[in-house]
């Protein structure tokens, strides 16, 4: 039943999978929940009142202490691959709401991040602190201006508590809106520890919420398995065009709609570096952006393995159809990234030799530690007059070969510029301004930075004088950029 005041429509469909998937749950209540993040316009997307909930009624829901009308709230059960080694894991500190129901008919999970201890939890105190709930907030609203699938951030309230780390930390909780929760490790779950049955169940469930163009398919299983690869080549494939290193790539970290997941360790890159790696618990570069890629395909992998007892009765069978859906993806990511690339260099057409243009400007981007960001933009705009990778002789024998052969398609000046401008952001999160935007609401209270921070991601290709600032580099230092998960 929808209710009148704050507009909460919440279904349940989850909780009534088979109960080996869940375990029901509440967040634990917090001392004193005050809203310090509230997302407008996300609020009332999804057919809430926000005047209702940005006051105390929201923060009492958001802080998990007011269990919302028709919430019937669990903590999920999942597997995963973390850094290659298969384990148990589960929300440990996340308890789903339910699903809202949207006026238009959409269906939404909404999560508590931070809500407490489950019997997922391990070790772990079931909490989250406020920097890397700010961090989450920022950089997952960023990716969503940014056209790239993605969970969202609701809201995020402090919680009068404090939690321990190597330090005594605000604590925080985010509200979290996913199109699912589904992971590859929901399905490495199911096929450990579950039924035939039951993984069949889960995998239903998934194409009905996610996939239900291929219910009617000859084998639904198979089809479902090509489906999450086609979204998850496209997804990474965006990433690397903009630059984005997730930074824990677990196969619990990977969801089936394709949205990326989990906000922990990742970064935008600013210089050019395929080896690129910011979380310091990541020591050999798994996860490195040139790594990304086959990573996907690895975690992918993952998900046809859980999914052959669905695919055919037949086990050599059902592995080699696995097997030939599998060896697609780095086709199918390489085709849209080089659609994405070509984009980007105002490219409408295709020619053989395109694939090469593009690694002759990434690897002079290499050589000259240029930003990646800024450089499609410079070459977007001509300039600006100083850009000093345009002075390199090697960048003005490649931009030769470039303007040839923008020559050799039919479209206009204007329309490349038009392409490239939608295609390359002016700005991106970049860490500094993240972390200038979390230090003062951290430790000064005030959210003004972080605010004008998301006002200007909110608009990454409108190209306009106010974001000049924000698409400037941060000083020189020699100490890299390290990002860390877990508080
Ligand atoms: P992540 O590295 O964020 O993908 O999390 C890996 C696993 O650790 C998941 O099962 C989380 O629920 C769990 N986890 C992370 N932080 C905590 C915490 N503070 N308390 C309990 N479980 C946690
Ligand atoms: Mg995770
Ligand atoms: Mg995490």
């Amino acid at each position: 039943m929808k209710e009148r005041t704050t507009g909460w429509n919440i279904d349940n469909s989850y909780s009534r999978l088979p109960n080996t998937f869940y375990q029901k749950q509440n967040p634990t209540p917090v001392e004193s929940p005050k809203i310090v993040c509230f997302n407008h316009t996300l609020v009332e997307s999804l057919g809430l009142d926000a005047k209702m909930l940005s006051t105390n009624t929201g923060a009492q829901i958001f802080g998990g202490n007011q269990i919302p009308n028709g919430s019937e709230p669990l903590a999920q059960a999942y597997a995963g691959h973390q850094f290659g080694h298969f384990t148990m894991l589960g929300d440990g500190r996340a308890v789903l709401l339910g699903e809202q129901l949207t006026p238009d008919q959409k269906r939404f999970d909404v999560q508590l991040k931070g809500a407490g201890r489950t019997p997922y939890s391990r070790g772990g105190d079931g909490r989250a602190a406020l920097g890397p709930m700010l961090r989450e907030y920022i950089i997952s609203e960023a990716m969503y201006y940014l056209g790239i699938p993605t969970t969202r951030s609701l809201a995020v309230v402090t919680t009068g508590e404090t939690i321990s780390r190597e330090t005594e930390l605000t604590g925080a909780v985010l509200t979290r809106i996913a199109s699912s929760h589904l992971r590859v490790g929901t399905f490495q779950y199911a096929y450990q520890w579950a039924s035939t049955e039951e993984l069949q169940e889960l995998a239903d469930y998934a194409i009905n919420r996610h996939y239900p163009e291929v219910v009617t398919a000859e084998n639904k299983y198979l089809s479902f398995l090509r489906e999450v690869i086609e979204k998850q080549a496209s997804l990474i494939a965006q990433w690397q065009l903009v630059g984005f290193i997730h930074g824990v790539m677990n196969t619990d970290n990977m969801t089936i709609s394709g949205e990326t997941i989990d906000y922990g360790p990742c970064a935008f890159m600013n210089e050019y570096d395929p080896k690129t790696v910011f979380s310091s618990i990541d020591v050999h570069g798994r996860y490195a952006y040139a790594n990304q890629p086959p990573i996907g395909g690895w975690n992918l992998v993952r998900l046809a393995e859980s999914l052959l007892p669905l695919i055919h009765d037949d086990d050599d069978l059902a592995v080699d159809l696995a097997q030939a859906e599998i060896s697609r993806y780095m086709d199918v990511f390489e085709t849209y990234w080089l659609q994405g690339m070509r984009a980007k260099l105002g490219i409408f057409n295709e020619e053989s030799e395109d694939k090469q243009l593009v690694e002759n400007l990434l690897e002079i981007m290499q050589k000259n530690k240029a930003d990646f960001t800024n450089t499609f933009r410079a070459l977007t705009f001509h300039g600006p007059d100083d850009f000093v990778l345009f002075e390199t002789v090697e960048f003005k024998q490649w931009n030769n070969q470039w303007q040839k052969r923008l020559k050799r398609q039919p479209q206009s000046d204007e329309a490349v510029r038009k392409l490239m401008k939608q295609c390359n952001p002016a700005v991106i999160p970049r860490n500094h301004l993240v972390e200038e935007a979390i230090e003062a609401a951290v430790d000064r209270d005030d959210y003004r930075v972080m605010e004008r921070l998301l006002e200007i991601l909110s608009k990454p290709y409108a190209h306009t004088a106010d974001q000049n600032d924000f698409a400037k580099l941060p000083p020189k230092t020699n100490v890299p950029y390290r990002t860390f998960c877990g508080t």
